[in-house]
Formats: structure tokens, C-alpha cells, sequence
């Protein structure tokens, strides 16, 4: 079962692709879809905080 992994709505700022939520050990975060071409991560977690309240 692949990891499950939600579109934020926000663009990467490095490379343009779309970042995702991804589900990880210690919980949600953020990551670039270039991942690991492009190894871009928002500084905080916020952006997976907002993604859900939609
Ligand atoms: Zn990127």
C-alpha cells in the first residue's frame, strides 16, 4: 500500500511542482512531488495544517 500523499494547493518555489502531504513516521508533512529530485520543504509544518481545513 503506497504511503498516501494529499495535494497542498501550494506551488513549490524552487521547482513549480505541487508540494504534498504525505504521512510520515512522526506524523504529516509537507514535501515537494520533485522529492528527491527537488528537495525543497516548507519551514514549518503549516502548510499541512491548512490543507483539511478545506
Ligand atoms: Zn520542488
Amino acid at each position: 500500500m503506497p504511503s498516501p500523499a494529499e495535494p497542498t494547493g501550494v506551488t513549490c518555489p524552487e521547482c513549480g511542482k505541487p508540494l504534498l502531504k504525505r504521512q510520515g513516521r512522526y506524523g504529516p508533512f509537507v514535501s515537494c512531488s520533485g522529492y528527491p529530485g527537488c528537495k525543497y520543504r516548507p519551514p514549518k509544518s503549516a502548510a499541512a495544517e491548512k490543507v483539511g481545513a478545506t
